[in-house]
């Protein structure tokens, strides 16, 4: 056991389970590797940066962020986007979206589960739609021919998911 544990459980025993979800949800906020809210896998081509009431948090895409905004019921300020042709991150008011095609990585990402990463239920999940991002209108239309979807700016995206 690390020093740092001993003091984890230590805190833990003597200010009980609060302090657990304290702990860990300071761990969760550290790791860029993985969706503050979700904790799934990020994948660089649909990646979030947002600016929480508790700081900058990566998400694992923008679906997850909507409804992380939804949950905390006060609007998110996203600080960049990732492009998802070439995963660059970007102003989300200069990117086009593409929603609710069939095409989602964090779904993909699961359909393959190993015994650290079950399968989420298919009832609710948070990372639907699917919404992607583009810097580029023609690689959003083509997307949209061959998987699906809605393309719309940034503004018609806030209207259509702020509820
Ligand atoms: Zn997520």
């Amino acid at each position: 056991m690390t020093r740092r544990s001993v003091f984890a459980s230590g805190a833990a025993l003597t200010l009980g389970v609060g302090t657990i979800a304290f702990l860990s949800s300071l761990v969760r906020r550290r790791d860029q590797h993985r969706c503050y809210a979700c904790q799934r896998e990020i994948h660089s081509s649909v990646k979030v940066v947002a600016d929480l009431p508790v700081g900058t948090a990566t998400f694992c895409c923008l679906a997850c962020a909507i409804s992380e905004q939804q949950q905390i019921h006060r609007q998110i300020r996203f600080l960049s986007v990732a492009d998802f042709v070439s995963g660059r991150m970007v102003e989300p008011e200069s990117a086009i979206y593409l929603a609710g095609s069939e095409v989602n990585m964090c779904h993909q990402a699961h359909q393959q589960p190993s015994a650290e990463h079950q399968p989420m239920p298919e009832a609710f999940d948070r990372c639907s739609p699917s919404i992607l991002a583009f810097t580029n209108r023609e690689a959003a239309d083509t997307m949209r021919r061959q998987h699906g979807g809605e393309v719309l700016v940034f503004n018609q995206l806030r209207v259509r998911f702020s509820g």
